[in-house]
């Protein structure tokens, strides 16, 4: 165990944070992507034994006494059948939620049935994040997609009809073949829906993936502009980005992963689920958990057989701009000041004048923000901040 791991348990007690469990099963795999998910459910119930265990002890070891958000994500929470998935979510009802703590599960369409909504409807969860990718019968076949266009609107009516808690879609655009037209007509279907919450993601081949293979050497058939377009029409609707790629009517932000882009600390269980706190020296430690059921199932003790990174000095103050700067409102200042002793204006003066100079980033009083051009660019100003660090 590193020596920081005791100043840690010191300085978390009677810590806020948040929680994400993550539930590694799916029903099929999706040919883009490259999340820690099975579809071999035989390991299931064990698997989520020794994650509600693993749970309860992080919350006693650190000590945390408040939990301001919880994200149940994957993998498909809701592959679980009905009888765990409620043997998960009464858990989570036992822990120190705060007052009016924002509980997310995510799902996909093909899971979502009458006795689902009713199930959560009754629990602590009080956000539906649905993975509707695309309603477009081409688009979702590219995607590998289990759910075909029907299932996509016919379950999204019935969320519309039952749930009543807060919505989110999860959408991509940039699909290989994908026009401009095919990603508008999904936001135009999509907000016909009024979700509170739009993630519209842009299309990365992941190394590995049966799409990187297919379309890494084919680099044409992908045209970048289509997000950009379709994120521009998804505001003109009414929709304001508050992050590269997160849109909301006013006031319904996604809290928890707010919380992550500021750094915030928050526990991550379940094989695969990763956590970020903080060491004594309030520099980041981060536990990255066993991506294998059979690794997790079978280790003991706290970390459960995770790895373990420290994340100091100049790591540390990149790793604070690359998530920052994701969001619209930039970083604060005062925050950079408290976090680091030092202010953002004098650890990167060279990058953040020229990008004011070039009409890409905004230094306000309180803050340093990319423009709405700047975002498009955040990896080269990323680029730009880091030589000038080391
Ligand atoms: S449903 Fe989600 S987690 Fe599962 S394979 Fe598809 S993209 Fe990955």
């Amino acid at each position: 165990m590193p020596k920081s791991y005791t100043a840690l348990k010191a300085l978390e007690n009677n810590l806020e944070a948040s929680l994400y469990i993550h539930i590694p099963f799916c029903n099929s795999k999706c040919s883009y992507c490259d999340f820690f998910s099975v579809t071999d459910h035989s390991l299931m119930s064990d698997v989520l034994d020794k994650t509600i265990a693993q749970t309860a002890q992080y919350i006693d070891y650190f000590g945390i006494k408040s939990i301001p958000t919880v994200y149940i994500g994957g993998g498909t929470p809701t592959s679980l059948p009905l009888p765990l998935l409620e043997r998960l979510l009464d858990f989570v009802g036992t822990l120190p939620l705060s007052d009016g703590a924002e509980c997310t599960v995510e799902a996909n369409p093909e899971t979502v049935s009458p006795d689902l909504l009713t199930l959560l409807s009754s629990s602590c969860i009080n956000r539906l994040s649905l993975g509707i990718q695309s309603f477009s019968k081409s688009t979702l076949k590219t995607l590998g997609r289990h759910c075909d266009f029907k299932t996509n609107f016919a379950k999204l009516e019935l969320v519309k009809s039952k749930w009543h808690g807060k919505l989110s879609l999860d959408l991509i655009a940039s699909v290989p073949h994908q026009t401009v037209s095919d990603s508008i007509e999904d936001i135009d279907t999509a907000v016909s829906f009024k979700p509170d919450h739009i993630s519209l993601y842009a299309l990365t081949l992941e190394e590995g993936t049966p799409l990187f293979r297919l379309y890494s050497g084919d680099l044409d058939a992908i045209d970048d502009n289509v997000w950009i377009i379709a994120a521009d029409h998804l505001e003109v609707l009414g929709y304001r980005r508050y992050e590269v790629s997160n849109f909301s009517l006013p006031g319904c932000q996604s809290r928890h992963n707010i919380r992550y882009w500021k750094l915030k600390p928050y526990i991550g269980t379940g094989a695969g689920g990763v956590s970020t706190l903080h060491t004594g020296d309030g520099d980041l430690f981060r536990i990255a958990n066993v991506p294998s059921l059979e690794r997790y199932l079978a280790s003991d003790g706290l970390l459960c057989g995770a790895e373990t990174e420290e994340v100091a000095g100049k790591s540390y103050i990149f790793e604070y701009l690359m998530m920052g700067l994701r969001m619209t409102e930039g970083i604060d200042k005062s925050d950079f000041r408290h976090t680091f002793g030092r202010e953002i204006t004098d650890t990167i003066p060279e990058t953040i004048s020229e990008w004011k100079t070039r009409g890409l980033a905004v230094e306000t009083e309180n803050s340093v923000v990319l423009s709405r051009q700047g975002l498009l660019l955040l990896n080269q100003f990323l680029l730009d901040a880091l030589s000038e660090l080391e």
